[in-house]
């Protein structure tokens, strides 16, 4: 095992948010001190769901670009679809997968809740997902609680083929880690604010323009509470308690605010300030495709010279 490995897939599924600025990137910024990081955009986990070629290819561009005008430049960047050992490995998952397994996966359940037809895809994300991480044989893998079930099945897996074809995997162990920043929805703080739903106007865009971030949230929900003390963070009180909570991970503070309007006005202030310098950096590499690409392609090089002796393993030992 790479004990000082550390890697991190993001699905571009829409465009990055502040809630995952809060919640992703900074944490992975601050991992790179620590370890060897490995982060890499999902392009192949984004075709598990009805999906537009030249809107994902945007996506892509816009979160490979946005992940080094975030600091990443000291991990090796990737993007998964340019290191085939993934999609090969997971075919041989999948044969070591049951679909008794992948039936009782609470996220394809979830995901096909009333939808026509699924793709087949999305029945057989989890041995991709596996794949994802058994290559990079990390020792730890930190996950949010969604994902605690596909790791699971990860162990299970990786368990099962060593067991029926000799020691090729690692078993990574599944850590929860502290929870984080948790930014929810302007317009609904029961929802978290995900780029799944990046064109709903609650929800701050990582490049919304100053006066477009200003005026979400103006609009933020709060509730009708005009006590001195109604600026306070309570659990009765979602709207207020996720104002400050940004408030507070944006650097700014509330001391002294004492009604709505102004604890907006500060909040807006707070995050353009926050999202002007990441702008400004996108802007700058934006203007230069060339050098992101060249970023990436050296990521996806040493990607596949890290990945290439697992999968040569694994085929091996399964008899290809
Ligand atoms: P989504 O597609 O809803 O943005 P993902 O499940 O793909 O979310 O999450 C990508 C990363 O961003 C994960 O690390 C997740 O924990 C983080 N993240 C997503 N939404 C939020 C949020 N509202 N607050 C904090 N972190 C978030």
């Amino acid at each position: 095992p790479s004990p000082h490995r550390k890697l991190s897939l993001l699905t571009p599924s829409g465009h990055l948010t502040l809630g995952n600025l809060l919640g992703a990137l900074r944490p992975m910024a601050a991992g790179q001190q620590e370890g060897d990081c490995f982060y890499g955009i999902a392009d192949l986990h984004a075709l598990t769901t009805p999906h537009e070629p030249a809107r994902l290819r945007d996506v892509v561009r816009e979160m490979a670009t946005l992940l080094l005008a975030a600091g990443l430049d000291e991990s090796t960047l990737f993007i998964q679809s340019r290191v085939p050992a993934h999609a090969q490995l997971a075919y041989l998952l999948e044969c070591t997968a049951y679909t008794g397994e992948l039936n009782r996966m609470i996220q394809f359940k979830e995901k096909g809740r009333g939808v026509d037809s699924t793709r087949v895809s999305l029945y057989t994300y989890p041995a991709l997902m596996a794949a994802d991480i058994l290559l990079y044989r990390p020792q730890q893998v930190p996950v949010g609680a969604d994902q605690c079930q596909h790791v699971e099945l990860t162990r299970d897996l990786a368990t099962r083929f060593n067991h029926a074809y000799g020691p090729v995997f690692t078993i990574p162990e599944v850590t929860v880690p502290a929870a984080g920043a948790r930014v929810m929805r302007l317009d609904d703080p029961s929802r978290k604010m995900g780029k799944s739903d990046s064109a709903a106007g609650g929800v701050i865009l990582l490049l919304d323009p100053p006066d477009v971030v200003r005026r979400k949230i103006a609009r933020a929900v709060t509730d009708s509470d005009v006590g001195a003390d109604a600026v306070r963070a309570d659990p009765a009180k979602p709207g207020v308690t996720n104002l400050l909570e940004i408030l507070t991970a944006c650097g700014g503070s509330a001391d002294g605010i004492t009604t709505y309007g102004a604890l907006k006005r500060s909040v807006a202030d707070a995050v353009v300030a926050e999202l002007e310098p990441l702008q400004k950096r996108y802007a700058e590499l934006a203007a230069d495709p060339a050098y992101v690409d060249g970023v990436y392609r050296a990521g996806a090089e040493r990607c596949r010279e890290v990945t290439a002796p697992v999968l040569a393993a694994a085929e091996a030992a399964i008899g290809l």
